[in-house]
């Protein structure tokens, strides 16, 4: 619990930094993500505001979200026909979504260590790893 109040206030500072306004809600935006540990979409984040702050409007948490990313402090993915998912930035991996149940995993950096290595080498192209999800079929959803 102190660390995640440290986190929140990091990011708020940051904001602060960039001359950004701290409202009640953009307080509520950073507090749900940084207390989530799994990747919420915009919808989801909102659902979780609105239990705080049941009169946050869904497009006052897309602005937030939007100027979050805008200053790195979030980043998102998406793939194919799911909607983007949300979290704090800070930690290296990639990311998996399922085409059916739309659910995003997350695969460790090692994964893609290689696939990266392998695309600057032949190419020269630096891979954004976190932005977009490799689409396929999660186990469940193969049957
Ligand atoms: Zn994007
Ligand atoms: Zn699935
Ligand atoms: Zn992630």
């Amino acid at each position: 619990m102190g660390l995640e109040i440290t986190r929140t206030e990091e990011v708020l500072a940051t904001l602060r930094e960039h001359a950004k306004r701290i409202t009640a809600p953009k307080r509520a935006v950073v507090e749900v993500l940084v207390s989530a540990d799994d990747h919420l979409t915009a919808d989801e984040v909102t659902q979780r505001v609105q239990q705080l702050r049941p009169d946050v409007s869904p497009s006052t948490v897309y602005r937030i979200l939007e100027e979050l990313d805008d200053l790195a402090l979030v980043v998102h993915s998406h793939a194919g026909q799911a909607a983007a998912v949300y979290h704090l930035a800070g930690r290296s991996h990639g990311h998996v979504t399922c085409e059916n149940c739309h659910v995003t995993f997350e695969v460790s950096s090692d994964v893609f260590d290689r696939l990266s290595r392998e695309l600057k080498s032949t190419l020269g192209f630096v891979l954004d790893r976190h932005h977009v999800a490799l689409s396929g079929l999660c186990a469940h959803c193969q049957g």
